[in-house]
């Protein structure tokens, strides 16, 4: 019998804050609230050993720091686990503390999530803190929880930094997950129906309710910006056999007839076209019908659209970054913006919906680049627009080129949002400063949607999406969208 039980919480923080997201942790503006991936996996692997877990979505469900500290103190933990991100972790500390204090520091504190990989000694420098787990958490929490359910030496464990009367002890990281490793995980549907509402999570691009899952982790590229890849998931891709996919999708259409559409989280589903066109005939065999959608590279061939749409999928979300070439290269994207516009067509032509994704203030930003950008999204007319200001995100090659050249204006990723919780730009460069970057993200933001050219988008969305439910959706993020144009005016 198993005796540890384990607390693991998505700390209060800002109204809708996305903790678990690829960025620096922000208040979506399309009021997307994406589920606690992270935790909801790392509470599986323990789920599947044994332990008794509790996983709380304060945010979700909107827990004040006292409805936790209540929580905790009914519940009695032996081990919390609290995942942080970056613009986040001041906040995440203190609820730490808040919550040892609570227990008479009678119970392991051990934090998660990103800033673990950048930041390891200053976090364990706090005495609240005792364990990092760092890069892929949940195999390292779940090997973590059966070392101290065993009193075994935690010098064995790989992937921690721990505290010994003081002294920190850096144990060596655990290397990235196997594809059978990922095979052999719990679905994290199923933790997600037995520990989250979830009527709670609303992506802006998803039919509602949706759920989101890994069928693979980590990323091939080498974007400059990014940080998953080289804080948290690693640069080689291991993926689950197409079998447990599927088992997947059917296991959510049976188990939770309510959901519309499951989204695929993996930063490059797309990029291996083979194992994508063997996953769709694989669902198309087995008489799948729920609705997806997935994160594409702006690189897909028509032939593997076509046999997507017929599997079910029904948006794509894709990074095209930027509208200028010369930003394209300058952040190795690897793509071209003749490429993304043969893509582009070919993804309207077999009818899926496009999310666009574009960062203003990229290394080479100057005021033409940021209209190329404007016009190229005018060109492609995507169905869905994200602009974002260029945020660097420790860790990154981004942020060392800002740190070094003096284009950081602010060492200190809490001041990357502001007090709703939304983006904040942190960097100037002497050609394109903090304000031109804040004015350009929202003039093309409102160019778009406030352009009566966009009613038909809008149409052309529906007809060839979810219907209504697809306005549905485009609706709630329109009304987000609105609240959050009036909070910057
Ligand atoms: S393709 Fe680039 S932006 Fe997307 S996850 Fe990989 S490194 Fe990050």
């Amino acid at each position: 019998m198993l005796f540890l039980k384990i607390y693991l919480l998505n700390s209060p923080f800002k109204e809708g804050f996305v903790r678990c997201g690829r960025w620096q942790g922000v208040t979506a503006r399309g009021g997307t609230l994406d589920y606690p991936k992270w935790l909801s996996y790392t509470t599986g692997q323990l789920e599947d050993k044994g332990f008794k877990v509790k996983l709380r979505d304060a945010v979700a469900r909107k827990y004040t720091l006292n409805d936790v500290l209540d929580e905790v103190e009914k519940f009695r933990p032996d081990v919390v686990v609290v995942e942080t991100n970056f613009s986040s972790l001041k906040n995440d500390l203190n609820v730490v503390r808040s919550i040892k204090e609570r227990l008479d520091n009678d119970v392991f504190s051990v934090i998660t999530g990103p800033p673990t990989a950048v930041y390891p000694e200053d976090i364990l420098k706090n005495e609240w803190i005792d364990i990092i787990a760092r890069y892929e958490y949940d195999f390292v929490v779940k090997d973590l929880i059966l070392a101290l359910e065993s009193a075994k030496d935690l010098k064995s464990v790989d992937g921690i930094w721990f505290k010994d009367d003081n002294k920190i002890i850096r144990n060596k990281d655990r290397r990235f997950s196997t594809s059978e490793e990922l095979d052999s995980l719990s679905f994290v549907t199923r933790v997600y129906r037995d520990h989250l509402n979830i009527y709670d999570y609303y992506l802006s691009q998803s039919l509602y309710p949706e759920v989101q899952i890994f069928t693979g982790r980590g990323c091939i590229y080498r974007c400059t910006f990014c940080s998953w890849p080289v804080n948290l998931m690693g640069r080689v891709y291991r993926v689950r056999s197409i079998e447990n996919i599927a088992d997947e999708f059917q296991f959510v259409e049976e188990e939770l007839p309510y959901v519309k559409e499951i989204f695929i989280e993996d930063d490059t589903f797309t990029i291996d076209k083979k194992r994508v066109r063997a996953f769709c005939k694989e669902i198309i065999e087995r008489g799948v019908e729920i609705k997806w959608s997935c994160n594409a590279r702006a690189d897909l061939d028509y032939e593997t659209m076509k046999l997507m749409k017929k599997a079910g999928c029904r948006l794509l979300i894709v990074g095209y970054e930027s509208g200028s070439d010369q930003i394209l290269k300058n952040i190795k994207k690897g793509l071209t913006t003749k490429k993304a516009r043969e893509f582009t067509k070919n993804a309207k032509k077999v009818g899926l919906l496009i999310h666009a994704d574009f960062i203003v203030g990229l290394p080479g930003e100057i005021h033409e680049t940021a209209k190329k950008t404007l016009e190229f999204i005018k060109e492609i007319k995507p169905d869905i627009l994200q602009v974002a200001v260029a945020t660097p995100i420790p860790g990154t090659e981004f942020y060392e080129y800002v740190k070094k050249k003096g284009y950081l204006l602010v060492d200190n990723m809490s001041e990357s949002i502001n007090e709703n919780g939304y983006q904040k730009c942190i960097i100037s460069y002497p050609e394109f400063t903090k304000e031109d970057i804040e004015k350009w993200v929202n003039k093309i933001l409102k160019s778009y949607y406030l352009n009566p050219s966009y009613v038909l988008t809008f149409i052309r969305g529906v007809l060839r999406g979810g219907g209504v439910d697809h306005a549905k959706s485009v609706f709630r993020a329109a009304k987000d969208f609105f609240r959050y144009i009036k909070s910057i005016e």
